[in-house]
Formats: structure tokens, C-alpha cells, sequence
């Protein structure tokens, strides 16, 4: 069977030799596991440029894991964090800092764009009780890009400091760790590290860490997380050893593939490629070209396209090839990704899915249709 291939913002295609290397049993107190442990703590702080300022906690668990650990450990019971809110997942910072009462204000922007440093400005001044910012920095549910390294700037000139949700743009988009204000950054494994899911982390600094912080969870809790690690090298709760192992992995490929700046290149070829051919076909991108990044775009057919995007999703899974709808007011519209282990002869083969599509030109075969394949 043709493997499936996940035009999405996640899960995403890992390589066979990542996912091979997730293929064996490991004890968790074994030499093997610590120096595990230790190596891709320190692999992930060095992709980012971290300097012995700064340190990197594993956790077990998604993406969305790290970003509740991250304001839970990090944010004191007299402090206040203004939340970046222009999409799905700066919305869910906001309802963590809602859940775990931690004290907050939402500054809401368009969706459509990225978030106006301007008006944030504002609010620092009219709000001197802020201690922190939370933002993110590629909104991956409509495709927005916000401006990180300008909101680090004004941060630092009004003493505030700043924690992302990097979650889709680690090991892709640059991002500046040497900001005085940036304090924490949360980041995944199957993302743009291109491993399997299940293993997040947070970079902080470690003099924030070591601010006396009562916790507010038990498993997120960081500051818990890293002692233990310091101490004799374990995790507190069963390690997940065998997406470690793919991680271990995805990272010698990505430093074979170049690092950083080659992935970068490599996803915005991807991306130029799919936008020509869906533009030839009649569609175009929903956001502005200044604030979209070649990781996901939202697509919406021109009028004269004629297009049923329910029944397009069901097309193209048929062909083992899943986009996602959008999270968005707009119905007529949909989310292409171009992360992870795809080639431009897989985006080929979407642009011709979509070109049968909407001519309506018969399909050779209709495939079973695989309830259970995602
Ligand atoms: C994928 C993603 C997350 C985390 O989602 P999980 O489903 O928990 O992995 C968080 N923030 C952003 C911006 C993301 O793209």
C-alpha cells in the first residue's frame, strides 16, 4: 500500500530510518537512557543557539504539554502575562492561563494577520501590573506569522519578558534566544525536527527556573522535571525511550540535511512549488504574503473554481493524500502544509489530485475508503 502523506500541521511523514530507529526496547534506567536524556537535551538547545545560559526539559506529551508546563512553571502567583491572542493556539495559552488561575490579560488582534506591536505597546503602558508576554510564533491554524523578534525588542525596553509557543517553527523559521527578554520557548519533536510525536520541550533559562516558584501541576512541573534530571540523570515518570530514540535520529538527519537555514530553504522551495501549481489551478492563498511562512497555507478557491471542499478532503484521502479543513469563518477554504518528509514530487502528486478534482476528469479508481488509515 502507498504510504499516506500528510499535507498537515501534524502529525506529520517521518523517515524510515526514524521511524525504524523507535524499534526496540530500552530500560529507562539504563546508561543508554540517561546518556539519551542527555544528548538530546543538549542537541535541542544547541539547534535553537543556546548558550550555558539556558536549558532544555524534555516532557512527555504533545506540543500542547510543553505550552501548559511552560506558563505553569515559569509565571509567579504575583505575576501577570498579557497573552498575544490571534488564533487557535494563542487562544488555548489563554484558556491554560484561565484553568490554572494564572493571572492574565488577552489582547486580541485579526486573525488574518500578525499581531500589531503597536497596540501592544499600548497595552504594556496602560498595564504596568504585565510582568510577562505569551505569544506564538506561527499561528498553524490559518498560517500567520507574528513578529517574534520585534515583540523580544519592545519587551526588553519595558523590562517584560517573553514566552513562545515555537511549536511549529522550531528547527525551521530563526529565532533569536539571545534576546535579553525572551525566557522560555516550547517546542516539539514532530514538527520541523521531523521526529515521531510524543516528546515535547521547554528551553528556559535557567536562572528562571531557579526563581522560587510554587508549582502549580505536578507532571508539568519544570522545575521538578530538571532536579531530577540534574540529580541522577532520570526523568520523574516512565521517559517515552522510543520516540527519544526517533528524535536521536531525526536530529543526525537534519544536521546531514544542513540544520536549520537548508530545512528552511528546503519547505519555502516546497512551498513556492505548491502555490504555482495551486494558483495555476485557481486557487489562492487566504492570508497576505507578509504574514504567511512556508510551513502551511490556507487556500480558498477563486469564484470561478468550482469546488466542494468536504468532498475534496474525502478525494484526496482516498488517494492517501491529507490536507486539513480550516479552523476558519471562511467554509470554501482549506490548510496545506508542506513539513516534514514530503519531496516536490509528492506536492506533484497533490496538484494533480486537485487538478482531476475540479475538472471533474474521471479518477482511475476509487480505493476503499480507510476510516481508520489517519
Ligand atoms: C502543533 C502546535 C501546537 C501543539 O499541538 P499538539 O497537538 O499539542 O502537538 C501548539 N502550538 C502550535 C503553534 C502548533 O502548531
Amino acid at each position: 500500500m502507498r504510504p499516506l502523506r500528510l499535507f498537515t500541521p501534524g502529525p506529520l511523514n517521518t523517515s524510515e530510518r526514524v521511524r525504524q530507529a523507535a524499534g526496540r526496547d530500552l530500560g529507562s534506567r539504563s546508561p543508554v537512557a540517561t546518556a539519551l536524556s542527555a544528548q538530546l537535551r543538549r542537541a535541542v538547545a544547541g539547534i535553537a543557539g543556546c548558550d550555558e545560559q539556558w536549558c532544555a526539559v524534555p516532557l512527555q506529551g504533545s506540543g500542547t504539554f510543553a505550552v501548559e508546563a511552560m506558563l505553569c512553571s515559569l509565571i509567579g502567583p504575583q505575576e501577570s502575562v498579557l497573552v498575544l491572542e490571534n488564533g487557535v493556539y494563542s487562544q488555548r495559552i489563554a484558556s491554560i492561563c484561565a484553568l490554572h488561575a494564572i493571572p492574565h490579560r488577552v489582547l486580541s488582534f485579526d486573525a488574518m494577520q500578525g499581531f500589531d506591536l503597536a497596540v501592544v505597546e499600548a497595552a504594556l503602558q496602560a498595564h504596568p501590573e504585565i510582568t510577562h508576554i505569551a505569544a506564538v510564533h506561527f499561528e498553524t491554524a490559518l498560517g500567520v506569522l507574528n513578529d517574534i523578534s520585534g515583540l523580544t525588542a519592545l519587551a526588553q525596553r519595558y523590562r517584560r519578558e517573553v514566552l513562545v509557543d515555537a511549536i511549529s517553527t522550531f528547527g525551521v523559521l530563526p529565532l533569536d534566544v539571545t534576546s535579553p527578554s525572551l525566557i522560555a520557548v516550547a517546542l516539539s519533536s514532530n514538527k520541523g525536527l521531523h521526529g515521531l510525536p510524543g516528546l515535547a520541550f521547554v528551553l528556559t533559562r535557567s536562572a528562571v527556573l531557579s526563581r522560587n516558584m510554587p508549582a502549580r501541576t505536578l507532571s508539568l512541573d519544570l522545575k521538578a522535571q530538571v532536579e531530577a534530571l540534574e540529580q541522577d540523570g532520570q526523568w520523574r515518570f516512565t521517559p517515552p525511550l522510543q520516540i527519544m530514540l526517533a528524535l536521536q535520529q531525526a536530529i543526525v538527519e537534519f544536521h546531514e540535511q544542513g540544520g536549520r537555514a537548508a530545512r528552511y530553504e528546503v519547505y519555502q522551495q516546497r512551498m513556492e512549488h505548491l502555490l504555482q501549481g495551486m494558483a495555476a489551478l485557481g486557487f489562492t492563498p487566504v492570508i497576505d504574503a507578509a504574514h504567511r511562512a512556508p510551513l502551511i497555507v490556507t487556500l480558498a478557491p477563486q469564484s470561478a473554481v468550482r469546488c466542494d471542499i468536504s468532498q475534496l478532503n474525502d478525494y484526496l484521502f482516498d488517494r492517501q493524500l491529507v490536507i486539513y479543513p480550516t479552523k476558519h469563518s471562511n467554509p470554501n477554504s482549506f490548510r496545506v502544509g508542506v513539513m516534514g518528509e514530503l519531496s516536490l514530487a509528492d506536492i506533484d502528486d497533490l496538484l494533480a489530485a486537485f487538478s482531476t478534482f475540479i475538472t471533474g476528469a474521471p479518477s482511475l479508481q476509487t480505493p476503499a475508503f480507510q476510516g481508520n488509515a489517519l
